[in-house]
């Protein structure tokens, strides 16, 4: 792939008629080192946020060496591009097919639950021919905690509540050697706070449940840098996670797991997109919900922006954005701030797309089609630079 200075240089060089999106191996590369060096346990890439086979490969690179999937074309892909990597399969339904191949035909051990059907089916799935049980099982039980301090909530779905927890956790540790608990507290939690009611419910469910506990695994939510979502520096996060794990009534070697997908991905990524047209205070791009604005349009999420052009010299205003696509849902509210005399013809780059953004791209009405490049220049914002320095309220945000 090209390597770019930045995204005035991919301008330049290609005048594309495609959105272009812009790979940073090296903001991947800094995030994943930054989780092996800071979080006092093992980190775990959700491979949903960005499933791209390059972007894996980063983060093997840099030390990223288990893989939270959640469907077996994740596993499959997983399998493929990093043979050695351990795989936890966390979606915690699954089909008996898809436990059955995770297992037998790529090494998966572990896997997630939060119901008494769903530890039938992983045992079931994962015995041998003649029906002997699997003795490697590696099991984690998915608790509901609140969504309240994250910006999207995950609380709705998935887990077990405290009244159930306890006889699953007992049923499960009939069948596995390793046992755990694991939750979500929400993606983008917005203060370290979201992790410590939910450690708050582990400690009430193992208490009741009176199991051995060999892991806990605080899940995915750990924050990026938007507009107007500025957290707390991340090393916040894991200093408060691992008091509070320290303090819970489990034996002093249990493991301690996180799942982060956007942390170690949004930086990844930004995109090129053109101005085809303008009517007042609305641009008309060439990607939208239908493409990597898809939170932009459907959770109404803020994403830094940059014109891309020399010639603006105008004061910013607010802009909203229409997709290509012919259907009215197009529609990226924003505000984005961008300069008053901006017009078609004119480029963009939208940042922090990294994590659900180009992995939500699909070919609705035949608009899928991107070119990629590699740029070396800084992502819009990161938590990972030194930018980001405590205490909390002298925060600066290197926001282009
Ligand atoms: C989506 C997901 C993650 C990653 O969440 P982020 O908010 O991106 O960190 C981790 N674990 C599970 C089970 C998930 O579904």
């Amino acid at each position: 792939m090209h390597v770019y200075p930045d995204a005035k240089a991919v301008v330049r060089a290609l005048a594309p008629d495609e959105p272009v999106i812009l790979n940073r191996p090296h903001a991947a590369a800094r995030a994943a080192r930054f989780f092996n060096e800071k979080f006092p346990g093992t980190s775990l890439y959700a491979v949903k946020a960005n499933p791209s086979p390059d972007l894996l490969k980063v983060l093997w690179e840099n030390g990223i060496t288990h893989y939270d999937v959640a469907s077996i074309a994740e596993v499959r892909l997983v399998s493929q591009v990093l043979p050695g990597a351990t795989q936890c399969f966390m979606h915690p339904i699954k089909t008996r097919r898809a436990i059955r191949e995770a297992y037998h035909e790529h090494g998966c051990r572990t896997f997630s639950l939060d119901t008494l059907d769903e530890l039938e089916k992983i045992v079931e799935a994962c015995s041998d021919e003649e029906g002997n049980p699997a003795e490697d099982l590696r099991l984690l039980v998915r608790l509901r905690v609140s969504s309240e301090y994250a910006e999207l909530s995950l609380a709705a779905k998935f887990g077990c509540d405290l009244t159930e927890a306890p006889d699953l956790l007992q049923a499960a540790r009939q069948h596995c050697d390793w046992l755990g608990v694991c939750f979500h507290v929400g993606s983008q939690a917005m203060t370290p706070f979201a992790y410590v009611q939910a450690i708050e419910r582990v400690r009430a469910a193992v208490a009741q449940a009176s199991v051995v506990i060999d892991v806990v695994d605080v899940g995915g939510g750990f924050p990026s840098v938007y507009p107007g979502m500025e957290p707390p520096p991340m090393e916040d996060f894991f200093e408060v996670i691992k008091r509070h794990f320290e303090e819970l009534p489990i034996a002093y070697n249990a493991e301690l797991w996180c799942e982060p997908g956007r942390a170690l991905c949004a930086e990844y990524s930004s995109l090129v997109v053109c101005v085809e047209k303008r009517r007042g205070d609305e641009l008309y791009i060439n990607d939208g919900a239908y493409g990597a604005l898809f939170d932009a349009a459907h959770v109404d999420w803020k994403f830094p922006v940059c014109a891309l052009e020399d010639d603006l010299y105008e004061a910013e205003q607010e802009f909203s954005f229409y997709g290509p696509t012919c259907d009215d849902a197009d529609y990226m509210k924003g505000p984005f701030y961008l300069p008053g005399d901006i017009q078609a013809g004119d480029y963009i780059e939208i940042g922090m797309l990294g994590a659900y953004g180009t992995a939500m791209k699909t070919g609705f009405n035949g608009f899928g089609e991107a070119e990629h490049a590699v740029v070396e220049d800084e992502p819009m914002a990161s938590l990972y630079d030194g930018s980001r320095v405590r205490p909390v309220a002298d925060n600066v945000v290197s926001l282009r």
